[in-house]
């Protein structure tokens, strides 16, 4: 009788305008969902057709306006992946999430929810809870190595000791011996001077001690020395629940995360039908990166050198001309059966899941990296931006599961460094021979590590239930 007194458990989310943030948080969302929880997303306009996909489970979806031209944005501009090339309109956009504190406040005001799960990137999101009694968790959208990564280099400032950029630095206290040069650093991180931005990222850091605690896009066995780090050293309470994108079964869930994909999932099936056990690369760097058409070429002709079939996705649209000046001429049509390439969105988690797909070049996006760990392949690590150098290690130091592409320098979302050499011979490593099968070998068991952990009776099964009845007592 207790429990049907009970008021149903209602969680809304609120992440960033970000498809690296919007897809894992609404695929977390289905997770609270699938247990009994009531789901709300809050999001703005145009940000809305990301979570077009929530078919058969009953998520709500409330709006509200963003304050684009307020903040000194084109009127529209609603998701930092068009913009986050410029640093200008980066500080804009930063501007622009603080003023939805009001109307984050009014939906609050209206739903009385039970909880608030918000993004790192909104700090005030916790005052803003407490002001409703309400517990705040913070979603990073990163692994456990990595936000201890960051607040380590904030507490230590390990960076400030050595000599010059390229000289390696330990990261004090932290498990591993884990070496990185102030090079890899974001600006936020190593810059003295301070920005709108750094100072952000010092609120959140406030902001997440302050909070209920974080909910981890991770699982703990992937992990265990970090989950236990940031828990026990970093005092942060948290659970595990990933990976999320795990919560999507059928084929239409895995293909359409985000956004519509450029090509039909089907006919992406079909072409990998036709292909044998992972002998198929795949090549994606996720949602903001850009490359210069200089750095396309190197990656056409080190694909073409590698001897490797692949999938390529590249943002950019189809030339008018037969001709486009990023490839090499006439490469398409020469690697005709051989590589695809996707102009625009790619059916990411699909494409992984299939036996065909033997490795994957990624920026080491945390999402992306952790699609990779759960479909069970070995990485080429090629990272730019945010905490992209830190995922790198875990993935080649820590799980060994991918060779490096050799990049040296953070560089926010343009890369433009490597020549083809260096990029034929990371995918010829993680694709053929000894070291590739082994990495391979490693990938496959925390692949299975990944599937059991969300399974009834797994680690992140067990969080999600350990939190939501937390919450389920704390609320009632
Ligand atoms: N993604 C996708 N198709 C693409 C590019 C990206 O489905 O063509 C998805 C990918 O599966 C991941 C997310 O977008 O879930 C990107 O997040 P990540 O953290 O890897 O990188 P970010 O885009 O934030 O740099």
């Amino acid at each position: 009788m207790a429990s049907e007194s009970r008021r149903q458990l209602h969680v809304f989310f609120f992440p960033f305008m970000a498809h690296g943030h919007l897809i894992p948080t609404m695929d977390m969302a289905k997770l609270f969902a699938a247990r009994g929880v009531k789901a709300t997303l809050v999001t703005t306009p145009r940000n809305v057709p990301s979570f077009s996909k929530t078919r058969g489970i009953n998520i709500d979806i409330q709006i509200i306006k963003f304050p684009a031209v307020e903040a000194g944005l084109p009127e529209g501009c609603e998701n930092i992946d068009s913009i986050a090339s410029s640093i200008e309109m980066v500080h804009k956009f930063f501007k622009a999430t603080k003023m939805l504190q009001q109307p984050l406040e009014q939906l609050l005001q209206d739903f009385q929810p039970s909880c608030l799960v918000a993004d790192m990137f909104f700090p005030w999101a916790t005052d803003i809870a407490a002001k409703f009694g309400i517990p705040r968790l913070v979603f990073h959208g990163t692994c456990s190595f990595s936000v201890s990564v960051d607040l380590s280099l904030r507490q230590y400032e390990p960076h400030k000791k050595v000599s010059s950029d390229s000289e390696p630095f330990v990261i004090p206290n932290f498990p591993g011996e884990i070496k990185l040069t102030r090079m890899q650093l974001p600006d936020f991180i190593k810059l003295e001077v301070e920005t709108d931005l750094s100072k952000l990222l010092k609120e959140v850091v406030g902001s997440e001690l302050r909070s209920y605690g974080v909910v981890v896009n991770s699982f703990y066995e992937l992990e265990p020395a970090y989950a236990e780090h940031y828990k026990k050293v970093m005092g942060r309470k948290a659970w595990h629940v990933g990976p999320v994108s795990l919560c999507n079964k059928d084929t239409e869930d895995k293909a359409w995360r985000g956004k519509e994909p450029s090509i039909n999932e089907h006919e992406c099936l079909r072409w990998l039908g036709t292909k044998k056990p992972n002998s198929v690369v795949y090549i994606c760097f996720g949602s903001i990166a850009n490359f210069s058409d200089s750095q396309l070429m190197e990656i056409a002709m080190g694909l073409d050198a590698s001897e490797q079939q692949f999938i390529w996705v590249v943002k950019k649209g189809k030339n008018e001309r037969e001709e486009e000046d990023w490839l090499p001429k006439g490469f398409e049509k020469r690697m005709e059966g051989k590589g695809l390439i996707l102009r625009g969105w790619a059916p990411q988690v699909l494409i992984l899941d299939h036996e065909a797909v033997g490795g994957f070049v990624t920026h080491c996006g945390w999402n992306s990296t952790l699609e990779g760990v759960t479909a069970g392949v070995p990485m080429v690590t090629w990272p730019l931006s945010a905490e992209q150098f830190y995922n790198e290690k875990l993935v080649t130091q820590v799980l060994k599961i991918g060779v490096a592409v050799g990049v040296r320098q953070w560089l926010r979302v343009v890369g433009d460094s490597i020549k083809r050499d260096a990029i034929e011979k990371a995918v010829k490593q993680i694709m053929v021979g000894k070291e590739a099968e082994e990495m391979r070998g490693r990938a496959k068991v925390l692949g299975e590590m990944a599937k059991r952990a969300v399974e009834e009776e797994g680690s992140s099964y067990f969080d999600l239930n350990t939190l939501i009845e937390e919450l389920r007592s704390h609320c009632s």
